[in-house]
């Protein structure tokens, strides 16, 4: 790399931070400005699929990850009544195989922290906390981003990871409202003691139901066992991984599901369960300035259904990294990131929309007919997981 840039970053989550590491193994210097005022994540797990290992494989991150994580051998599609299998998509040794590296299991404040103390390993002042982005200005020569205190940092490049109520995302775009999606996710996590031993194997099962569906997993080495449950709900209720409500809510809006969920949410801390509205935005296609950009939840949020959000910020990161250490200058290397990563994101987040439906069907036999006629494990295979966002060929 013939060049240094410094980059300011608005948002430490799992994006900013993977954004941070990518940018600073590449030899820039990076500030990242986060408004909590300690680093953190909610406890909860997300499935990472090789595309984005790869990049945490690249980062140097493969002996802390295998710690914490858990490599399921499948993923499973089920009834949500019967507990008919629908369709198994292998994951495990098959998925490493075709794909270069495993599918994982992992603990949000698991990939988080490690993904901190790699930005720290390299820069160990980078990371501002109680750093609330308010806005920027910015022109030829460069950027400055405001922060809430009235302090301002200027740099060559500024991106917006500051999730889906980005304040970056306003400065480009103006107002863009995200739409609540008509679904809402519970989520909890069970300690393995206050469930059976046999309760369930190491796969991922998504239990399809009629205008509900969830996915159980183990994450933290097998130690806990994550619950997400999607339900339709028409109502919009306020945006928050930590607003929690009454067990009796999510109990009920499991009726009927097999003994298995059952016996799951009966394990489930009675004061312990979160509800998540969740929130979509049509897709654009222009995100970026001469000098700012965004990635992540801030540009292109998803219904969570292809199990892809924090990967497709992985992802994000890595290719923005490739773009800025290349020969072109700082505005046409945006546009090159945009141009590499809209059709891709794009497809993800409508792919996710289109998946909920497919997995709301209340008929069992149309819901065996429509499992029949898709091949998720080819069809995932083909353009989700192949995807290498540290090889891909940049147009
Ligand atoms: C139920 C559910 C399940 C999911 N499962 C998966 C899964 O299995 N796999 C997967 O890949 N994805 C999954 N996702 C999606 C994933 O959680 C998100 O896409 C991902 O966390 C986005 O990361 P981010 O860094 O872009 O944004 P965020 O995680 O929202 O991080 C934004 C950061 O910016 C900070 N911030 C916000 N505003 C400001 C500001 N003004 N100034 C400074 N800092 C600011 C925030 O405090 C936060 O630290 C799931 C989502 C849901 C809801």
């Amino acid at each position: 790399m013939t060049r240094k840039l410094d980059v300011l970053i608005a948002g430490a989550g799992i994006g900013g931070l993977a954004a941070a590491a990518s940018l600073l193994v590449r030899g820039h210097h990076v500030r990242v400005f986060e408004q909590s005022p300690k680093l953190g994540e909610v406890g909860a797990g997300i499935q990472v699929s090789a595309n984005g290992v790869k990049v945490l494989y690249d980062l140097g991150l493969k002996d802390a990850l295998e710690k914490v994580v858990v490599r399921p051998q499948a993923f499973e599609f089920r009834r949500y009544d019967s507990g008919e299998l629908l369709q198994r998509m292998p994951l495990g040794a098959s998925h490493e195989e075709a794909f270069g590296a495993p599918y994982y299991h992992v603990h949000r404040a698991d990939i988080h922290a490690i993904l901190a103390a790699k930005v720290m390993e390299l820069a160990p002042r980078a990371i501002s906390l109680n750093a609330r982005a308010v806005g920027f200005e910015e022109g030829p020569q460069g950027v400055t981003l405001l922060l809430e205190d009235g302090s301002r940092h200027s740099g060559d490049v500024l991106v917006g990871s500051d999730g889906i109520k980005s304040a970056i995302r306003k400065g480009i775009m103006g107002e863009t409202p995200a739409i609540y999606t008509g679904h809402v996710a519970w989520r909890a996590t069970i300690p393995k003691e206050r469930l059976p031993a046999d309760i369930m194997e190491q796969v991922v099962t998504l239990w399809c139901g009629p205008k509900n569906h969830a996915v159980i997993y183990w994450l933290c080495s097998g130690q806990v066992l994550n619950f997400v449950g999607c339900v339709e709900h028409e109502e919009w209720e306020e945006e928050s991984w930590t607003l929690k409500r009454p067990w009796g809510e999510l109990k009920a809006a499991y009726e009927g599901f097999h003994p298995d969920v059952q016996t799951i949410i009966d394990a489930i801390d009675k004061d312990q369960c979160y509800r998540w509205a969740m929130n979509n935005r049509k897709p654009v296609h222009n995100w970026s300035t001469q000098r700012t950009t965004l990635l992540g939840d801030a540009v292109h949020p998803t219904l969570p259904y292809l199990a892809s959000g924090a990967v497709m910020a992985i992802e994000d990161g890595a290719v923005l990294a490739r773009c800025l250490s290349g020969d072109e200058d700082i505005p046409a290397a945006l546009q090159r990131y945009q141009r590499n990563r809209s059709d891709r994101t794009a497809r993800i987040v409508n792919e996710s929309t289109e998946h909920g439906s497919f997995y709301h069907i209340t008929d069992a036999e149309e819901m065996k007919r429509a499992f029949a006629e898709r091949n998720i494990t080819k069809s995932r295979a083909e353009w989700l997981y192949c995807y290498d966002p540290l090889q891909v060929e940049l147009v």
